[in-house]
């Protein structure tokens, strides 16, 4: 491909700066969710998309999480092995990552034997180091199987939202962490029977030792830096008390201790590394055999104090990339993570995204619908990629509809940004013979100046949100200067003057120049489009690189906010469509599609529970309206808008949560009985309704300083009351 830039770009690019940058491993127990892409994945690649054009030395690394006992689980259910199970996912997922421009440098994989003993050094240095306890106590033993119960093997009752199938080590209704002891009424998940309980020696890692340090590091150095909601979460964490955590279990699918490890007993139950521990580490495995696969050193990524670590996540993994990872970095000697950008949750059409209830889109469902040559192709991949990052969880919880997915589509992709570039390369086909026109200096005007400070400064500001890890807002940035391209084409109107500017049938000198110079502005400006869009739609970039016969090195940052890019005289190719129309019909198929899908997902819950269909068939039932107030009562009420900064539960007190509420003039101390509803984990971030004028209360000597509304369903839930859209905070409900 001829390259039209030969006066730029054309030394050798020096890698500055180092970076490791992870997303969560999934697990490979089955296809993922386009929630799981907005959450780490698509954010991840953004930003590595972005350091690489910024010529910054980087490796992201990612892989299948294959230790989890959702794997053997699921195993159960299909009449096969985890071992079977993993190498079906592992691949598929990998695919459907690659499918939507995921660009792993590696996906690599826990099961690697390379994996196994980077995992099991990790642990005999911490161990040898003294930095693990080893303590005997009792657990759940399921006789009938022989095998001691962890996580997912044993069920029962949730102690915080009374759900029935809570597992043991989480609720997947409240989202609360457990341990199989806080289970009321455990069953054991293999056998159906109540476990025991017997003795057993496990290792632990005493992360009480080391909250002095993450109170430092998190909530003093990271205060400003990091996003509040991951700070909040944090600091509710370190405040709940840290507790020391069991990096072995008794379970046969797993990483083995060593057998060197000191006191470890051969009669013993089998041991293995507590997937928490050992996932994480995959991080580091990973890079490692990048490294041997690309002969580099990998040592600098987990060493260097210069290398900047960064873990993109989902809110769920908050505390394990901001705490417990980090203490086992710190004990190893490793660096700690410079950040981790996370997200909170993405529901779809008004509910949480669950692949269980059949209420999600998984990444393979999307690939197989939009993403063929009959339907876009790769460029649908792309549309995909700007929806979600167009309503990327960032700060609050967001929603994706096919709504929205089509209007993000047809009003800003195909109307602003696909409808600038078409414009600009038919008019130039049409008023420029296909070439790139000169420039003529004593005809450029304000419009033009004020054009060209435009482009350079969306390249400033669009580089600054992408290094402050606001892809949302950078992506804002990119289609306001394809508005501003439209408008001043529009301003131009090089159609007019080619109509107008006519003597003797002939086109004047002055107004070829005056078309000239609106075209050679507006392909420098499509040339910085390419740049801009790069990160966010790698598949369009490419297009576009086509379409200017420019070679991908064009869109390196360095050329970003440049108007020289595209050489006078230079011919370049028809345009191509960008992107489609997505029409009604596509949609209403898709939201026909989901509801099948819920359904049949249901059923089939409800038919294993006649409860579940009892409780359908009970009348809700609707309390009766209060009597009537004046207009002045209603007044007296002042309500506001907060976001919950900060939440722990109040001692003693099963009912109550102390939190902190950001009104936008101060922030507050609330107590609210909502504790048996939420986790305090899950609700920072959250948008709320409060009553500020109420007169302060004292709930077990914590004084109130305000109410929280709450709306009652039909079961009982409590939901928060809270705006469609996020708000500042101190707005006034009216
Ligand atoms: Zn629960």
């Amino acid at each position: 491909m001829d390259n039209q830039i030969p006066d730029i770009n054309t030394t050798p690019t020096k890698k500055i700066g180092r970076y490791l940058i992870t997303a969560a491993l999934p697990y490979a127990n089955g296809l993922k969710h386009i929630g799981h892409l907005a959450g780490a994945y698509l954010p991840a690649d953004i930003y590595v998309r972005y350091l690489k054009a910024q010529k910054r030395d980087v490796v992201f690394v990612c892989g299948s999480d294959e230790h989890g006992t959702a794997i053997p689980i699921q195993a159960m259910k299909e009449g096969t092995t985890a071992q079977a199970i993993i190498d079906k996912y592992h691949p598929i997922v990998a695919q459907n990552f690659a499918d939507l421009g995921i660009e792993f440098d590696i996906y690599h994989r826990t099961s690697s034997p390379l994996h196994h003993e980077t995992a099991q050094a990790f642990f005999t240095e911490l161990n040898n180091k003294g930095h693990l306890e080893v303590k005997t106590t009792e657990q759940y033993f399921d006789e009938s199987k022989a095998t001691f119960l962890a996580d997912r093997y044993i069920k029962g009752t949730c102690p915080v939202c009374g759900n029935a199938d809570a597992y043991g080590d989480q609720c997947e209704k409240c989202g609360s962490t457990l341990s199989p002891d806080m289970l009321i009424n455990p069953v054991s998940t293999l056998s159906g029977n109540a476990p025991i309980k017997k003795e057993t020696q496990h290792w632990y890692l005493p992360l009480n030792r080391h909250e002095a340090f993450l109170r430092e590091w998190i909530l003093t150095q990271h205060k400003q830096d990091w996003r509040t909601s991951v700070v909040g979460q944090c600091k509710s964490w370190i405040d709940g008390g840290l507790q020391p955590r069991a990096v072995t279990r008794d379970l046969d699918w797993g990483i083995k201790l060593p057998d060197s490890t000191p006191g470890i007993n051969a009669n013993d139950q089998q041991k293995v590394l507590y997937v928490w521990f050992d996932a994480p580490i995959g991080y580091i495995s990973a890079t490692k055999q990048w490294a041997a696969d690309h002969q580099k050193d990998w040592k600098p990524y987990w060493y260097a104090p210069d290398t900047k670590l960064v873990h993109f996540v989902g809110k769920d993994n908050i505390v394990f990339h901001c705490i417990i990872f980090p203490v086992m970095l710190q004990l190893h000697g490793n660096i700690l993570p410079e950040n981790v950008p996370a997200n909170e949750f993405m529901n779809l059409e008004g509910d949480k995204m669950s692949t269980s209830k059949g209420w999600s889109i998984e990444m393979e469902d999307y690939i197989n619908d939009w993403v063929k040559p009959e339907n876009g192709g790769e460029s649908m991949a792309d549309v995909l990629r700007y929806y979600l990052t167009q309503i990327a969880p960032e700060t609050k919880d967001s929603e994706f509809t096919w709504k929205g997915f089509q209007e993000a589509n047809n009003s800003e992709l195909v109307n602003i940004f696909g409808n600038y570039i078409n414009r600009t390369f038919v008019l130039m086909h049409k008023l420029c013979k296909g070439k790139v026109p000169p420039l003529h200096a004593t005809l450029v005007d304000a419009t033009d100046h004020q054009l060209v400070a435009e482009i350079k400064a969306a390249a400033i500001k669009i580089e600054s949100l992408l290094e402050a890890y606001k892809f949302r807002e950078a992506l804002f940035e990119v289609i306001d200067i394809a508005r501003k391209g439209n408008k001043y084409m529009q301003d131009k109107q090089p159609w007019m003057v080619a109509k107008n500017a006519v003597i003797d049938g002939q086109l004047t000198p002055e107004g070829q120049q005056q078309i000239d110079n609106c075209l050679h502005l507006c392909l420098q400006l499509a040339a910085n489009l390419a740049i801009f869009i790069h990160p966010f739609l790698p598949f369009t970039a490419g297009k576009l690189c086509k379409m200017m016969k420019v070679v991908p090195k064009m869109l390196e940052w360095e050329n970003a906010g440049r108007i020289d890019l595209l050489k006078v005289g230079y011919s370049l190719r028809e345009p191509q469509l960008l992107f489609r129309k997505i029409e009604n019909e596509e949609i209403n198929y898709q939201l026909e599609k989901l509801k099948a899908k819920a359904q049949s997902a249901t059923t089939t819950i409800m038919e294993s529970t006649q409860e579940a269909a009892q409780a359908t068939q009970d009348e809700v039932a609707i309390a009766p309206v209060s009597p009537e107030i004046v207009f002045d009562d209603f007044a007296k009420i002042d309500l506001r808008i907060g976001t919950i900064v900060a939440a722990q539960k109040v001692p003693k007190a099963d009912k109550l949560l102390q939190l902190s509420v950001d009104l936008g003039f101060e922030t507050r101390t609330i107590v609210s009985g909502i504790a048996q509803h939420f986790a305090p984990e899950a609700i920072i971030g959250k948008q709320v309704t409060v009553v500020v004028n109420l007169a302060p209360r004292k709930m077990r000597g914590i004084e109130s300083n305000g109410m929280i509304l709450m709306a009652e369903d039909s079961e009982g839930k409590l939901h928060f009351v809270h705006p469609s859209t996020a708000i500042n905070n101190g707005a006034g409900v009216k």
